[in-house]
């Protein structure tokens, strides 16, 4: 995959060359280039109903790997709560094939969404992407590239890539759930894991933290290597970077919120 800079450089080259060839052929430009930008980009588009006043939600499912209903109306919910969208948010959904691949990079993960997304942002409503995946997350070669993995004691749940889009890890979620005997206890965490995953990725492209939303106050998480990464200090948080195994996942777990610093970032960027 091209790194996203190296796109748009060739992208402009591109217009430049074909404006030059004549004055008359206006170029068209890609319909995808708004759901093409960097994670965290769109994040005052979606957070605030200054252009946007409506959202998309299009969830594409590996058939038998769909989300529970009740984890995609907490993230429905969750973004009604956090943003301004007056004209409502819809819901698209439908299951696709499986690929067959056990292990998926978030280049294949991309060109999966370029063939089946349908749902294009446009100047006045943005479109989020999410696909949920049969395959586990499989490093990319290519570490410049344009997304932020969710990693819990090194297991990826889900990932942002881009401005709108983001994967979650239907079948690591699924297997983290699997030790559980009782069926009905099972699901119910499958259900909290699939809505702390959602959540956890849909704040990244709201741009936590300092991903597009500007730090209120510094609450930033760093690595072992000192260096900041894209997530919250604030224990208990929704943005922490092991948020999930905090949190006690084979007792019961908490329903994980944003902390108020997480909230201020949001509503200094437009959002409430
Ligand atoms: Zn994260
Ligand atoms: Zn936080």
């Amino acid at each position: 995959m091209i790194p996203i800079k190296t796109f748009f450089k060739v992208f402009a080259l591109t217009f430049f060359i074909i404006a030059c060839e004549s004055e008359e052929s206006t170029p068209t430009p890609n319909p995808r280039i708004l759901n093409l930008q960097t994670t965290g980009d769109s994040a005052n588009e979606l957070l605030s109903a200054k252009t946007h006043q409506s959202l998309v939600l299009e969830l594409v499912s590996v058939k038998g790997f769909e989300p529970s209903k009740e984890a995609v109306e907490n993230l429905k919910d969750f973004i009604e709560k956090r943003t301004f969208k007056p004209n409502g948010i819809k819901l698209v959904q439908r299951s696709i094939e499986s690929t067959n691949k056990e292990k998926l990079t978030i280049q294949q993960i991309d060109s999966i969404e370029q063939k089946n997304r349908t749902q294009l942002s446009t100047p006045s409503e943005h479109a989020v992407f999410i696909y949920f995946s049969d395959a586990t997350a499989k490093p990319s070669d290519d570490e410049t590239d344009m997304h932020e993995g969710h990693m819990d004691n090194n297991i990826v749940l889900g990932s942002a890539y881009r401005n709108t889009s983001i994967v979650v890890y239907e079948n690591t979620l699924r297997n983290l759930t699997s030790p559980i005997q009782n069926e009905k206890r099972r699901k119910d965490i499958l259900t909290q894991i699939e809505t702390f995953t959602l959540q956890h990725e849909f704040c990244h492209l709201l741009g936590l933290v300092n991903l597009g939303t500007r730090l209120q106050s510094q609450h930033e998480d760093v690595d072992e290597n000192g260096i900041p990464n894209r997530h919250c200090n604030v224990k208990g948080c929704l943005m922490q970077a092991n948020a999930l195994f905090e949190s006690d996942l084979m007792g019961s777990i908490r329903v994980l919120e944003l902390d108020p610093l997480c909230i201020k970032d949001l509503q200094a960027n437009g959002g409430r």
